[in-house]
């Protein structure tokens, strides 16, 4: 930009220059010509007025002193000529070696009358000349009087005026050139600054913002625009960031998977929860749906909400991209402008993930009617026996008695059940323990074994505990983690016939392991993944023969779950089975 316009201004300037120089030197040229020919003549209009104010004494002597003392004088050739054209004295030659000047035609032209000026090579002195002639009358005699200097002087003269003009010309080009510089550097500067600025712009830097130099032209005006400009981009696209960010925040904080499509099917929008719920990419917005989705069911949800261009409910279960089968509640909705509802823009779909609400659901209705069945059955027992003692068998005080045991073994179940599911529920609604205080587990534990002492040596079974002294106290409600022990020897003793329940600690970096092992029946593999379900039992009728509820197992998961403890289960039918228990303890 800048060297094309001080190219143009060079090109303006030569151009300018050169004609004016033309015409200046064209014009001095004719002027001093005209001039050198006036004073040519107006010399020779003197001389000859010296001539005839002295025509008396005129003869060659005087010809010749006249024509070499004017010509010193005037610093230029005079010649005398007589009508025969002989040449009567000369201020320069001698007159005897001079040719006839009768064919010279300034000579010519004054002995004709005419007054006037010729330039021509002279062959006697073999230079340029000028000359002028006029005829003088004297005493009726007519002599020319010829006045000429060498053209050089005039050329050189024409060379000092075309050197002025040409130095003048030079002077003033460099300085205009010089402003044009600084011009155009100053119109230039601030148009690259511009598009400089609008570069930045393009490339999404609206911070940037020119320097206004000098205030009331139009460059500094278009510059204090784009500053406007600019200042009011930065300020449309912060909002339209926050706006977003403020939109982005909402979508990825909601709970539910949210994804907006439009009419062509290119993703508009998506939040993270619908994002990693289908394991998709991360730049996927502006793709098309088709060819990053992989999910039929989600591909007929979306091709419905095209067609309908409605509101659509559904639940709809998953099973294509996840471990689990999950279940889903879709809710789709049609996008369209304000005051262009018919108009089909494309649709969002929101889905919320109600698997656990489902599962949980499912658990309700199983423990209900694990519970119901449970209650049933000693219920049912308790009523038969008091019907049949009521109809007369009360009367047998042997069969009476036997009666009345039986019920009062079912009542004690009852209890047993009902005080299990009680405590169970009061579990799972904690998030944490309550009466927490620093308890050794040995002492716990020689409690619970001294309370289960007589039923294990009913059965023969010898009850072992293997606890060091040393193990860091444990922060705990002593009534839940006796419980959890009580739960746990209590099964050992029931499903063992013969040997011994041991129970070890020891102290690890983090926790407290804990191991329950007995030499009992042993749990069949297939049965230890659902050993822990509320109500599981591997053998029913035996579980209940024992006097179990099925619920043991269960709240021991839910105490350790409690206390953020991990437990598993190692058995082997007919060697035993051990229960792995790991508490993390204060350091
Ligand atoms: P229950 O009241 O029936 O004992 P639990 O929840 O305590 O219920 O145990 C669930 C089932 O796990 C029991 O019915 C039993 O079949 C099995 N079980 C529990 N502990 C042992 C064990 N130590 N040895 C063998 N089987 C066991």
């Amino acid at each position: 930009m800048k060297k094309k316009l001080i190219l143009s201004y060079i090109l303006i300037i030569l151009f300018i220059s050169g004609i004016s120089g033309f015409f200046s030197i064209h014009m001095y040229d004719g002027f001093y010509k005209n001039e050198f020919k006036n004073h040519l003549l107006k010399e020779s209009g003197i001389l000859s007025d010296i001539l005839i104010g002295n025509k008396n004494s005129l003869n060659n002597e005087y010809f010749e002193d006249f024509v070499r003392q004017y010509g010193d004088k005037l610093d230029s050739r005079i010649t005398i000529i007589d009508k025969n054209g002989n040449v009567l004295a000369d201020s320069q030659k001698d007159k005897s070696i001079m040719e006839n000047h009768m064919d010279r035609a300034e000579v010519k032209k004054a002995l004709a009358g005419e007054k006037n000026v010729q330039t021509r090579y002279s062959k006697s002195i073999g230079a340029e000349y000028i000359y002028s002639a006029e005829a003088v009358d004297i005493n009726g005699e007519k002599i020319v009087l010829r006045l000429s200097v060498p053209l050089i002087s005039l050329h050189n003269m024409q060379r000092q005026i075309v050197f002025y003009i040409i130095s003048g010309i030079i002077i003033s080009a460099g300085v205009v050139l010089l402003y044009a510089y600084i011009l155009s550097d100053r119109i230039t500067k601030p148009i690259d600054e511009l598009t400089l600025l609008a570069k930045e712009i393009s490339k999404g830097n609206y911070s940037k913002r020119i320097v206004i130099k000098n205030g009331n032209d139009q460059i500094s005006e278009l510059t204090n625009s784009f500053n406007y400009m600019s200042e009011r981009l930065t300020e449309t696209v912060d909002a339209l960031e926050n706006e977003n960010i403020k939109l982005d925040s909402i979508l990825n904080s909601l709970m539910n998977g949210v994804i907006a499509i439009d009419k062509n099917n290119n993703i508009l929008m998506i939040n993270s929860v619908f994002r990693d719920f289908f394991k998709l990419p991360k730049d996927i917005i502006g793709k098309n749906f088709y060819s990053v989705v992989r999910n039929e069911n989600l591909y007929s949800i979306v091709d419905e909400a095209h067609k309908n261009h409605n509101y659509i409910y559904d639940e709809v279960s998953f099973s294509a991209v996840m471990e689990e089968t999950k279940i889903l509640r879709l809710y789709s909705a049609p996008i369209s402008k304000k005051g262009f509802e018919d108009e089909n823009m494309g649709t969002i779909i929101v889905f919320q993930d109600v698997t656990q609400i489902r599962k949980l659901e499912q658990m309700r209705s199983d423990f209900v009617s694990n519970v119901t069945h449970e209650l049933k059955t000693p219920l049912t027992s308790i009523m038969g026996f008091t019907d049949t003692l009521k109809a007369g068998a009360i009367d047998d005080r042997e069969t009476a008695l036997k009666f009345i045991d039986i019920i009062d073994i079912e009542a004690k179940r009852l209890f047993r059940l009902i005080q299990d599911i009680l405590s169970l529920s009061e579990i799972e609604t904690r998030k944490e323990d309550i009466n927490l205080e620093y308890v050794n587990l040995k002492d716990i534990v020689s409690g619970v074994c001294k309370v289960l002492e007589p039923q294990a040596k009913r059965k023969n079974i010898q009850l072992i505990e293997d606890i060091p002294n040393n193990l860091p106290k444990f922060k705990c409600n002593v009534d839940r983690i006796s419980q959890m022990f009580i739960n746990l020897i209590e099964n050992g003793i029931k499903y063992t016939e013969e040997g011994s329940v041991t129970i070890s600690c020891k102290k690890t970096r983090k926790y407290i392991e804990i191991n329950v092992k007995d030499t009992g029946i042993g749990i069949p593999e297939e049965c230890q993944e659902r050993i822990f379900e509320r109500f599981y039992r591997v053998d029913k009728g035996r579980s209940r023969k024992a006097g179990g509820t099925g619920l043991g197992l269960s709240i021991v998961k839910h105490i350790v779950f409690l206390y953020n403890g991990k437990l598993w289960l190692e058995s082997k039918v007919g060697k035993g089975s051990t229960f792995v228990i790991l508490l993390p303890y204060d350091k």
